[in-house]
């Protein structure tokens, strides 16, 4: 346990410290408190290349753009930074207690969670090792460098159909159902208005670069594949601090109010745990929003 005068006693600590962590502990160190970040070191686009869509950064890697935000946090003398995971989290008198995966202990008046999600990529041979290079979650991010070319989008539920209608704007589309979703008339009126091919085969695996083999035989090149895969939240530390927890389309995410704070008082959580995320730009935007919220609470509190 830390009496509020130990040194490893901060007015926030941030748990993960990817782009929304960052942004949050960004104005809280620029309001001249006390902020630790977190950070297990696997931020949620580590595979791919470029980031795309985040003004003033569109088409940086992703590492160069997480290191520089690292850089420009850790200028200030009054933000600190450890490589580790907190697996345990709860309410003390004087904050909260945070248990490392390194036996380390810290100690919070109040903690931002921006811990990220983890994607739970469907099991089809030959996809992971393609994710982030040739099969995406997010056509905003990567479908402009698909330069017009055809796209696949993988999917046997009613939400890979809004995401089959959304695509031809990046290039001419083929809906892959793999036997799972079957489109209703209107539907199916709507993907033809749209020019969008449904095939219902079967899919066997991915091969090359991102061909679809078909269960029976035939193979369908494509220039990019998109899934809308689900996600969970990449830690149980929301759920042991006993912040609501809410069901959205693609997984669960962390319910906050309009200044981003959770259910839970003094625990506020942004990027992509949050229903607001999704993308870097949304998470450095609802990650400032919180650590304005966060550092105004420590004073009117
Ligand atoms: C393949 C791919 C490509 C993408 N490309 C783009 C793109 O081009 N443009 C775009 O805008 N968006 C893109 N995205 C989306 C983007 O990655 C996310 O929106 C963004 O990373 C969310 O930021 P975040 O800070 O909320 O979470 P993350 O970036 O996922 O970071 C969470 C951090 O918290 C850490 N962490 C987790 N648990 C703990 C714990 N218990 N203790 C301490 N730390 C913890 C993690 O290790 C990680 O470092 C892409 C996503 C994927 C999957």
């Amino acid at each position: 346990m830390h009496s509020d005068t130990s040194p490893s006693f901060f007015d926030v600590v941030v748990i993960g410290g990817s782009h929304a962590g960052q942004s949050a502990a960004l104005q809280i160190a620029r309001a001249r408190r006390r902020v630790l970040v977190i950070d297990a070191g696997a931020r949620r686009n580590r595979f791919a290349a470029q980031s795309h869509g985040v003004i003033g950064q569109d088409g940086r890697s992703p590492d160069a753009i997480a290191a520089d935000g690292k850089a420009q946090l850790l200028a200030y003398p009054n933000a600190q930074w450890r490589a580790d995971a907190v697996v345990r989290a709860q309410r003390t008198d004087a904050g909260f207690a945070l248990r490392c995966a390194s036996g380390q202990d810290y100690g919070a008046r109040q903690l931002v969670l921006a811990f990220g999600v983890v994607d739970e990529l469907p099991e089809l041979e030959g996809l992971s090792e393609r994710w982030g290079l040739s099969v995406f979650h997010c056509p905003y991010c990567h479908g402009y460098e698909l330069d017009r070319g055809r796209i696949g989008v993988l999917g046997g539920d009613a939400l890979s159909y809004l995401s089959a209608m959304l695509m031809p704007e990046w290039g001419p589309t083929v809906f892959l159902t793999d036997g799972g979703f079957e489109p209703d008339e209107e539907q199916r009126e709507a993907l033809a208005r749209r020019g969008v091919e449904i095939v219902r085969e079967r899919i066997a695996r991915v091969v090359d670069r991102a061909t679809v083999e078909l269960a029976d035989g035939r193979r369908l090149e494509f220039d990019g594949l998109f899934t809308m895969n689900r996600i969970r939240l990449s830690s149980p530390v929301a759920e042991q601090l006993g912040c609501a927890i809410e069901e959205g389309p693609l997984g669960p995410y962390v319910r906050t109010d309009d200044a981003m704070e959770t259910s839970t008082p003094g625990v506020f959580a942004c990027g992509d745990i949050t229903h607001r995320g999704g993308t870097v730009a949304l998470a450095i935007g609802n990650g400032a929003l919180a650590g304005i919220a966060a550092h105004r609470k420590l004073v009117f509190a």
